[in-house]
């Protein structure tokens, strides 16, 4: 699978838990065997003011992060652009999904989803989609900048027992008719992880139900990093998601 990325997301530009040294690290050294490796490019003031107002991209720049924002929005706007065609996953950072237009909070800057999604709306290359956000937070950015759009559909999972969960997963995704599914991949809903509730190998059946879904209705799908903390299961989470994609 293609795996958008790029080594600046090594930095750890500020100390937030999204920013740790080895977080990284920890999901490239599972995943690299498996994946190809495709260069994340910056997008451009365009592409994000598409989602954001000026005076929030003015407050990135003046936090000395639009840089390294701009080049995970781009990741993202890249990772759905290969996901038209085959599945993808953005190994990106900072998140994005607590990014709203004018605001963000939770180690997010620019909401790197709704920038992914808007681009390719407005290159008229999909018509409707659908957001799964499976981030142990609720994805309060994403559904303050798209959520008043009649063409995304946008799902956070909140059911407290595995098995549940996934059964909520298959029952939002039954029968959708979009052309693209973004996942909001979040890993911080693991047992070892802040939320306590999802096994590596539930990631594994979120992919396949999306992979599925999206088979179903002839959608793209792809997915990009948001949280997940634990360095010593995130990079297997990674790979089972993606081991689903690829079911
Ligand atoms: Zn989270």
């Amino acid at each position: 699978m293609k795996v958008v990325f790029h080594d600046d997301f090594y930095q750890d530009y500020t100390s937030d838990p999204a920013s740790t040294k080895g977080r990284i690290e920890a999901i490239v050294e599972v995943i690299k065997p498996d994946v190809e490796f495709v260069g994340a490019k910056p997008a451009s003031e365009a592409e994000i003011a598409a989602a954001h107002t000026d005076s929030h991209v003015d407050y990135v720049r003046r936090s000395g992060l639009f840089p390294i924002s701009a080049l995970a929005a781009g990741g993202a706007i890249q990772s759905a652009r290969i996901g038209l065609d085959e599945p993808a996953f953005g190994l990106i950072r900072p998140p994005g999904h607590h990014a709203s237009a004018d605001s963000a909070w939770g180690f997010c800057y620019f909401n790197n989803m709704a920038v992914a999604l808007l681009a390719l709306r407005r290159e008229g290359l999909i018509r409707q989609a659908l957001v799964l956000d499976i981030d142990l937070h609720f994805g309060d950015g994403t559904l303050n900048i798209l959520g008043d759009q009649q063409w995304v559909k946008i799902y956070n999972p909140s059911e407290r027992s595995r098995e549940k969960y996934i059964q909520e997963v298959a029952h939002l995704l039954s029968g959708v008719q979009v052309d693209m599914i973004g996942v909001s991949a979040g890993f911080d809903y693991h047992i070892d992880d802040w939320g306590g509730l999802l096994a590596t190998e539930d990631y594994f059946s979120v992919g396949t139900l999306v992979s599925q879904a999206a088979s179903a209705c002839g959608a793209g799908y792809f997915a990009i990093l948001e949280g997940g903390y634990n360095h010593d299961v995130l990079g297997q989470s990674v790979a089972a998601l993606m081991d689903g994609f690829s079911s």
